[in-house]
């Protein structure tokens, strides 16, 4: 028989990880319909004949099962409406109390539960004893203990769940409420049977009592009815005096402190444990930040500067640069294979999606200690600490982590905002995280520095400063908006006991970031490239349509030519430069060497060392600074793009994002420029006149007051919004 068996738990229960050692590489992901959650469905491994199999799905993580956010409604919609054969839920040993409410929602829904007490490592680590057979009891369902990290009780976990999946024997919830409670409970069943599956009465009556509106719509009772079971509710909440949902959650707490009296013993001597010890240190008000920053010091220097580096180097000198590129020119001219067909192989293709894959090496070494740090629970502190800081300006603490991928490349970073459950902090992520200078910027910023600016060493982590100054304007303009009013979701997370993580895990999460880093090179670069090279190899030249000689004939040159006066205000209304920031929009990488062709040198180093001359020539600082930021902040490149629209899930929104970005930068950019021009020349025009008004308007944006009326309004209109 073919079952389908639904995973549920708290967020950090160890969902993924069990998920991952069930499944193996059997699965498949994508999004829930409708919505940017991650649906994650896996066959169980050792199930495999087609009519034998056990489909997993992997819900999303949550605390219960009300209505309040969008991974509640997408869980508790799955379990309601597509009945899955059975439930595992899964929770964490060390933190019974908190996950067992979920527990006590499940168990009413009728699905077969098995529960999954995960972390069990941990908990005899703690020298905490569990009974199980008394926790199975007084919950009502079969309980197994596991550890998903080690691997340990998850083979017994899946049996045990194919069976249950296979017998179908509901599931009685083994709680009882309060007598009053139970009384109402009991009429509203009675009112709804034959109206609902009779093995769901309780879960439905339950939500009712809450007065759970969804339901009560889903249901479609008639008005007389609803009176009749208002009036049992409303007798129960004078006499408990508390409304009606706070009496649930009361109930179930009661319950669930019963259930750990009876079946759970704490060491007697409360020590603090290892974790908690290192924590004291590395979450403490004064030492987080050094330490923090002392630990992205070292991943950067050894990812960035030393070992990347290296292997960047390598990787396009020597493999690309020596190897492969001279390697194929010569086979295609051995072969006798057209000029245009060689030009088209070895400098649009071979050179331009080499020129990415460079820095592959460089990346895996940084998603490396990302997944690192991730996995040992360092993360998660991170995201802690930070949150006292994002706050204010109105993003969370968890928004950190996009931004910091997102120093790396833009495409994971933008994919990481996935980890933030509220809808409007995860669009503010999504769109400022490319604000942050990401690898292939860089040699933006160094070719600026060095042909503009001496090789100043303030260049660099300027163009950082830029990067996060427009992500905290951007958190406190946008949030002052209609769109984005209402206090930041309250930070839940809950931190994981730091351990050494498993070398697979580790590998597993790195090259699932290599790989989409990697996948953009081969889709999306390898067709613009393809495209820029057409139009920079052909073009009219003595009348006829051929592959130019002169690249100022190419038809990239006339597309330059006619879009350089938007950059006129700008200070770069030059076709050369435009064409390079068009082709930054294809891949940042680009812009570099497109100067480096456009400026006359076939090949030019990293940095493009051999147009500085030529460069300095042709710009003011006060322009150069102005391309710098332009290139900054304007709308990434179309990988970037493309997951930002996967991200939104909504073509609006990532129109606002892009057109948000870009307006941003066109501002900037053209302040930059005229007050920078005003403050070295002395000349003062209309241009310095708009860039006043432009930085008084931009102020104004800034430092208006918070609309703390229609704030609520919008909140509450948000909450509708997730509710529909
Ligand atoms: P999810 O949020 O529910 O998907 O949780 P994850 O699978 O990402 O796990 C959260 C953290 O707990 C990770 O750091 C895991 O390595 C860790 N973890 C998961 N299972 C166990 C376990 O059995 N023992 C220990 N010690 N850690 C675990
Ligand atoms: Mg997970």
């Amino acid at each position: 028989m073919r079952v389908k068996i639904a995973l549920a738990g708290n967020p950090n229960s160890g969902k993924t990880t069990l998920f991952n050692a069930l499944t193996g590489s059997n699965q498949f992901v994508g999004n829930w319909p409708g919505v940017t959650v991650e649906k994650k469905e896996g066959k169980i491994k050792g199930y495999t004949s087609k009519a034998e199999e056990a489909i997993l799905v992997d819900l999303p993580g949550v605390y219960s099962l009300s209505p309040y956010t969008l991974e509640e409604v997408v869980s508790r919609n799955f379990l309601i409406g597509e009945k899955p054969d059975a439930i595992i839920n899964i929770i964490d040993g060390t933190n019974l109390e908190r996950n067992l409410y979920l527990t006590t929602q499940l168990t009413e829904l009728g699905i077969p539960v098995i529960v999954a007490v995960n972390m069990m490592d941990l908990v005899r680590k703690n020298g905490e004893v569990l009974d199980i057979e008394k926790l199975g009891k007084d919950i009502g369902c079969k309980v197994v203990e596991i550890s998903a990290l080690r691997g340990e009780g998850i083979d017994q976990l899946a049996q045990r769940a194919v069976a249950i999946a296979r017998g179908k024997k509901k599931n009685q919830p083994a709680h009882r409420f309060d007598g009053c409670v139970e009384h109402a409970l009991a009429h509203i069943e009675e009112a709804i049977a034959g109206r609902v599956d009779e093995s769901m009465e309780r879960w439905y009556a339950v939500k009712l009592f809450e007065r759970d509106e969804k339901v009560r719509e889903s249901l479609d009772l008639d008005p007389a009815l609803i009176r009749h079971i208002e009036e049992d509710i409303v007798s129960c909440e004078t006499e408990m005096d508390d409304d009606a949902e706070s009496i649930i959650t009361g109930e179930r707490y009661n319950y669930i402190g019963n259930i750990i009296e009876d079946c759970y013993k704490k060491r007697v001597k409360k020590t603090m444990s290892t974790s908690d010890k290192i924590d004291s240190i590395v979450t403490n008000r004064f030492l987080a930040l050094p330490i923090f920053a002392a630990v992205m010091f070292l991943v950067y220097y050894v990812s960035v500067t030393t070992v990347g580096t290296l292997l960047t180097d390598w990787t396009n000198d020597t493999l690309f640069g020596a190897w492969i590129i001279p390697g194929a020119q010569s086979v295609l001219e051995a072969i006798g294979c057209a000029p245009w067909l060689t030009g088209l192989l070895v400098d649009g293709i071979i050179s331009g999606v080499g020129a990415v894959l460079g820095f592959v090496p460089q990346m895996l070494v940084l998603f490396l200690f990302l997944a690192f740090l991730e996995e040992c629970g360092y993360m998660a502190r991170i995201a802690f600490i930070m949150d006292r800081i994002f706050r204010k300006f109105g993003l969370s603490g968890k928004s950190f982590i996009p931004m910091l991928i997102g120093t790396g490349c833009g495409v994971p970073g933008v994919m990481a905002s996935r980890t933030i459950e509220n809808d409007r902090d995860r669009k503010m992520t999504i769109m400022t995280t490319t604000f942050i200078p990401c690898g292939a910027k860089l040699p933006i910023i160094a070719l600026i520095a060095g042909a503009l600016f001496g090789g100043a060493s303030w260049v660099a982590p300027s163009a950082y400063f830029v990067g996060i100054a427009a992500i905290i304007c951007s958190g406190i303009i946008l949030k002052k908006t209609k769109m984005f009013a209402g206090d930041p979701a309250p930070f839940v997370m809950e931190l994981p006991a730091y351990h050494l993580p498993t070398v697979g895990n580790v590998l597993r999460s790195t090259w699932e970031r290599g790989w989409s880093f990697i996948k953009k090179a081969g889709t999306i670069i390898l067709l613009s490239t393809i495209f820029i090279w057409f139009a920079q190899s052909f073009g009219f030249e003595g009348g006829t349509f051929k592959m130019v000689e002169n690249m100022e004939n190419s038809i990239l040159a006339a597309i330059g030519s006619g879009i350089a006066w938007i950059f006129t205000p700008l200070g770069w209304g030059n076709w050369k430069p435009a064409v390079a920031a068009i082709t930054g929009l294809v891949a940042k990488e680009n812009v570099v060497g497109t100067f480096g062709i456009l400026y006359g040198f076939g090949e030019v180093a990293e940095d493009g060392a051999e147009i500085w001359g030529t460069l300095s020539g042709a710009m003011t600082q006060a322009a150069a600074y102005s391309f710098l930021v332009f290139n900054l902040l304007c709308a990434p490149c179309f990988a970037a793009m493309g997951a930002i629209k996967r991200e939104m899930n909504n073509g609006k929104w990532f129109w606002f994002a892009i057109g948000y970005q870009t307006l941003l930068a066109y501002t900037v950019s053209l302040c930059v420029y005229q007050i920078g021009t005003w403050v070295s020349t002395g000349l003062f025009g209309a241009g310095t006149i708009v860039a006043l008004i432009l930085i008084a308007a931009f102020l104004w944006l800034l430092f208006r007051p918070y609309q703390e009326n229609r704030m609520r309004k919008m909140s509450q209109n948000a909450a509708g919004e997730i509710n529909a």
